[in-house]
């Protein structure tokens, strides 16, 4: 799944405030900014194979960031880090976070998550219905977005965003350079995935935004 994670994040962040909602975008996305890190650097793979289902286009290898053993790693990771280094009491929220993403993908995907590190692939495959998956995507993440609690002009700048970069993802024509260049791709994926969670900072008040770097564990 694509920005239907973000979804999730408008929906903890109705029920806890206190957690900046920059946090939840990078948290819910967390493996995928790490899968196309790795594919940056040739570890994990995302190659390109024409298919009249947009979700196809990706063939991937994701062995280390979308297995369900290393999403419980880079998630307990996360919990240790906001927990033992931060002290802050919602690093548990923050973890199921970083592990939702897998169980999201799990129903989207095509068996090529695996449960340990390669071996014992799984997918419910939602993408054989493309139409039907990009409009769940869109419906989960309006319906956390109406769920927020405060909206304003930022807010509704990152749901156009959201929407308009992932319907041109799928449905607009990719420059050839793109095709042939798993770096360039993964690039792409990296900066979008960062500008939105940058948007999602200033979505915020100064307050809110920047309560990680205080010294209350709330
Ligand atoms: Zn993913």
């Amino acid at each position: 799944m694509f920005i239907g994670h973000y979804g999730l994040s408008y929906i903890v962040k109705k029920e806890r405030r206190e957690i900046p909602l920059w946090l939840l975008f990078t948290s819910v996305q967390l493996l995928d900014l790490v899968a196309f890190t790795l594919v940056f650097f040739g570890i994990e793979n995302a190659s390109y194979a024409p298919s009249e289902n947009p979700f196809f286009r990706n063939q991937l290898f994701l062995p280390y960031s979308h297995s369900l053993s290393g999403a419980i790693l880079i998630s307990a990771a996360v919990f240790m880090i906001f927990w033992l280094n931060k002290n802050k009491s919602w690093a548990w929220i923050l973890s199921l976070c970083v592990l939702s993403h897998w169980f999201i993908d799990l129903v989207v995907h095509t068996n090529d998550l695996s449960i340990f590190f390669g071996s014992i692939n799984v997918g419910l495959g939602l993408w054989n219905y493309p139409y039907v998956a990009y409009a769940t995507e869109i419906l989960f993440l309006l319906i956390g977005w109406l769920l927020l609690k405060k909206r304003n002009v930022v807010s509704v700048v990152l749901l156009l965003l959201l929407i308009g970069g992932f319907s041109e993802m799928l449905f607009g024509k990719e420059p050839e350079a793109m095709k042939h260049s798993a770096s360039l791709r993964s690039m792409a994926v990296l900066i979008s995935n960062c500008l939105f969670i940058l948007i999602a900072y200033f979505s915020e008040g100064k307050t809110e935004r920047n309560r990680l770097f205080m010294k209350t564990n709330s």
